[in-house]
């Protein structure tokens, strides 16, 4: 029991590192981002320039298709750099939704709870208390015998009862 609590913590530990590592590449990116932008805005405008110039040029010609070159090749950072923003954007937002998931369910210490929450049962060495990974409620295996996969969980996992029934009509609802 001890060791699965200490894992959860790992776990939180885990995600709110996740998180922060995220929200630092998404912040960087987006400053590539712009960065690209900015470069890509100052060569479009150079090639105009430059094309006012002097039409006959031979050389201006040259130069400017070169420019054009380097615009197409700064279009297809910029492109790579927005999808590559909006991917790590998504990972934050499902990450930061874990993260207030966990924090907003009120995890049960294990010295904090004697009784098993639903039929009140008092746990033993015999009857063990199990977290709900819903609801971080304490339950005996009787109450908690279900498993199911939460929009977090790679896996299904320990629900209570109470929970189970819950996002069983939940889901079924959508
Ligand atoms: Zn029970
Ligand atoms: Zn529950």
């Amino acid at each position: 029991m001890q060791g699965e609590l200490q894992k959860e913590k790992a776990e939180r530990a885990r995600v709110e590192e996740e998180l922060k590592k995220e929200t630092q590449k998404s912040a960087s990116l987006d400053q590539k981002l712009n960065l690209a932008w900015e470069n890509q805005r100052a060569l479009t405008d150079e090639v105009e320039r430059q094309k006012g110039v002097g039409q006959e040029n031979e050389d201006l010609k040259k130069e400017i298709a070169r420019l054009k070159a380097q615009v197409a090749e700064k279009e297809e950072t910029v492109v790579d750099l927005a999808t590559e923003l909006g991917r790590s954007k998504v990972k934050v937002d499902s990450l930061t939704k874990y993260k207030n998931m966990m924090k907003k369910e009120t995890w049960i210490e294990d010295h904090e709870s004697s009784n098993c929450q639903k039929c009140q049962k008092v746990f033993s060495v015999a009857l063990r208390r199990h977290h709900c990974r819903n609801c971080g409620g304490l339950f005996c295996y009787y109450c908690s015998n279900n498993r199911m996969q939460l929009p977090v969980s790679a896996t299904p996992v320990r629900v209570c009862d109470n929970c189970y029934t819950f996002l069983l009509t939940r889901y079924s609802a959508d």
